[in-house]
């Protein structure tokens, strides 16, 4: 009689393993209030215009998109992994439908330099990177060739300890605005090159009292936006008088990411690695992570986890 499935001796199961590649955050919006204010300054001599603000403020949840083993996913909060240990770090090119992270296709090539394979060194993304994030105005002369379409937004973040302007593709806004602190950010103007968008950026960045990030570092921006206990209107009217200060007047759109159920202390002080063991993912703000161990709450930077290999039990 042939053996059936029943009489064969139990098993142990395999160990499921699998290979979980955090790819992107993915920001959910829900709009919970507007303010509207115009702010008008004033000078020894003369009035100057006037500056005319709305402030969208938002909660967010973020979702993270991730790759688990060939497949790309939408987890959000309560997302559940063993990780058992950490691979290398992945290349970050990517190709799809701008805006839509569920439909990228990821290079799986290890990373070599800056995030990049040696591959896509030279790829239009890494050139957009060299444009914004360098004085290269040649790799933004060749993204404006190749990509005659994309639009940017050059913004004012107002963050509690001072300003940043900065710059990014206008899809891609409410992203960037989650992977830092800030209480909020203005735009400031829509431009369809990366070499006006990039002089912009630089011009209004050496405005005394400016940058572009470089000078006060994240964990005090961290600080005075998530501890600060300015209203929305004082918020805003922070926001207008930064605009004034750079020599513009006018209507802007500001925008503020209020994180929802995040808590505050593992943001404030997060880890530069990922630790192993059983995580569960709570929520995302100002470019840290924020997990729940058996040992309590973690922060991991955002940069230690994306795009890593990250060796899975299941
Ligand atoms: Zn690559």
């Amino acid at each position: 009689m042939a053996a059936t499935a029943r009489q064969l001796p139990k098993r142990v199961p395999p160990l499921m393993t699998s290979r979980v590649v955090i790819r992107a955050l993915y920001p959910k919006l829900e709009e919970v209030d507007t303010f509207e204010l115009e702010y008008r300054p004033y000078t020894l001599f003369a009035t100057r215009d006037t500056v005319h603000i709305k402030l969208h403020v938002y909660h967010v949840d973020a979702s993270l998109v991730v790759e688990d083993n060939d497949s790309l996913v939408e987890v959000g909060r309560g997302w559940r992994l063993h990780a058992r240990s950490l691979g290398p770090r992945l290349c970050r090119y990517h190709e799809g439908p701008r805006g839509e992270p569920l439909k990228q296709r990821w290079c799986h090539a290890i990373a070599v330099k800056g995030g990049w394979c040696a591959r896509h060194l030279s790829s239009p993304l890494a050139l957009y990177e060299r444009c914004t994030a360098s004085n290269d105005f040649d790799a933004c002369r060749a993204i404006d060739a190749l990509w005659p379409d994309e639009e940017y937004i050059v913004y004012l973040v107002y963050h509690g300890a001072g300003f940043k302007i900065g710059v990014t593709r206008a899809w891609r806004f409410y992203t960037r605005l989650l992977e830092q602190p800030h209480l909020a950010a203005a735009v400031i103007a829509r431009l369809r090159s990366a070499l006006e968008a990039r002089k912009l950026e630089k011009k209004l960045a050496s405005t005394r009292g400016f940058s572009e990030g470089i000078g006060v570092s994240r964990s005090v921006r961290m600080r005075a936006s998530l501890l600060s206990k300015r209203g929305y209107d004082v918020v805003a009217r922070s926001l207008a008088e930064g605009i004034a200060r750079l020599g513009l007047s006018g209507y802007f759109e500001a925008y503020s990411l209020t994180p929802l159920d995040c808590p505050v202390q593992p943001l404030l002080s997060p880890l530069r690695e990922l630790p192993r063991g059983h995580l569960e993912y709570l929520c995302t703000w100002g470019g840290i992570l924020v997990f729940r161990m058996s040992s309590g709450l973690v922060g991991v930077t955002r940069d230690a986890v994306i795009h890593r290999v990250i060796n899975a039990q299941q």
